[in-house]
């Protein structure tokens, strides 16, 4: 069936138009009337480049990923949903019968489906139809607002998770995006006790600064490695999240981790970056990497429900549907003071 959606036609070039979704609701699948959908850095990326690594776009395509709405049908074995249910939805979906997910590792699945990756249209649009599985109840007390921020805060807890946090651990998050600062709020949710924020943009490193918790430094004016010796007693934090995907901030990182500590790496270099893998092993440092998630959806929204992270303060601006191009173009603008922009439908 056409539906209106928005449309990137190729780079550069976004249109709202009518254009063919699938909209067969399958026995385990459910429909949902989109209310809210957030800009990912990675709908903006495929505007302004046409591609993300081997992704790339050759056909038109439907853009967004980070999306809370209302279920409006549900397939005959659908039972863990019904119609009028608050959702927010896990934008990947993997072949469950598939090794990776036997082994919980579904978000690795070679054969993942994910929305707004081409060719998989995304969800800028009022109907989108998707498993039950992978669609989760919102708690009464989530706003459809804070439930389109699910999907990146997802990445945040993915990265603590891998990071094994004990209570009371420190850690450095170099990197000041939407990703970097939901990083660093998963990670105090987590059961850390103070988070160390690093980036080059003061207006980004104010609005994580703003949470307690979180310390900031400016890497243009101070040594990021002198700033966790003091806090440290020159031991070092337990864990480094890299949010940044700069080569640069592996320059140096074994310094800032304690013996036995953790690197994660959540940013993507574009290019292969140089790792000292001698220091790194002079201190047993172990290496973690984050592709998206698998199984914390239901966590983030608790997370969120229970007030233990408050994501409210990180939605700079909502857009109505019919000004969604304007959306593109201002998050395509990256202004300093915009953490996430998002539409409503
Ligand atoms: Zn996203």
């Amino acid at each position: 069936m056409k539906a209106r959606a928005l449309v990137l036609e190729k780079v550069r070039e976004l249109s709202l138009r009518e254009i063919e979704l699938p909209t067969q609701v399958g026995p385990d699948d459910v429909k949902i009337k989109i209310d809210t959908v957030g800009v990912c850095g990675s709908d903006v990326h495929y505007y302004t480049h046409g591609r993300i690594g081997h992704f790339v776009v050759e056909a038109p395509m439907v853009l967004g990923h980070e999306a809370a709405g209302v279920i409006v049908e549900t397939g005959a074995n659908v039972r863990n949903l019904k119609v009028g249910d608050r959702v927010c939805m896990e934008p990947g979906v993997p072949d469950l019968s598939s090794r990776a997910s036997k082994l919980g590792l579904y978000n690795v699945d070679p054969a993942v489906v994910f929305w707004a990756t081409p060719p998989v249209h995304g969800v800028l649009t009022p109907y989108v139809v998707h498993p039950a599985a992978f669609t989760y109840k919102l708690p009464d007390n989530v706003s459809f607002a804070e439930a389109a921020m699910v999907e990146p805060f997802a990445v945040g807890l993915q990265a603590s998770a891998k990071a094994q946090i004990k209570p009371g651990d420190t850690a450095v998050v170099t990197g000041a995006g939407p990703i970097g600062v939901m990083t660093a709020l998963a990670a105090l949710a987590s059961g850390c006790s103070s988070v160390i924020v690093s980036d080059l943009v003061d207006e980004k490193l104010a609005i994580a600064g703003r949470y307690p918790g979180v310390s900031i430094v400016n890497v243009k004016r101070e040594r990021l490695a002198d700033a966790v010796a003091a806090a440290t007693d020159g031991w070092g934090v337990d864990v480094v999240f890299e949010a940044s995907g700069s080569p640069r901030a592996y320059d140096g990182v074994q310094a800032l981790i304690r013996p036995g500590g953790a690197l994660v790496a959540i940013g993507m270099p574009v290019e292969p970056i140089k790792l000292d893998i001698s220091s790194l092993s002079a201190k047993e440092i172990r290496i973690e990497t984050v592709f998206r998630y698998a199984n914390v959806f239901d966590r983030a929204l608790a997370m969120i429900a229970s007030g233990k992270v408050d994501l409210k303060p990180l939605i700079s601006e909502t857009f109505p549907f019919e000004r969604s191009i304007e959306a593109f173009e201002r998050a395509a603008e990256g202004r300093p003071n915009d953490v996430k922009l998002q539409i409503k439908m």
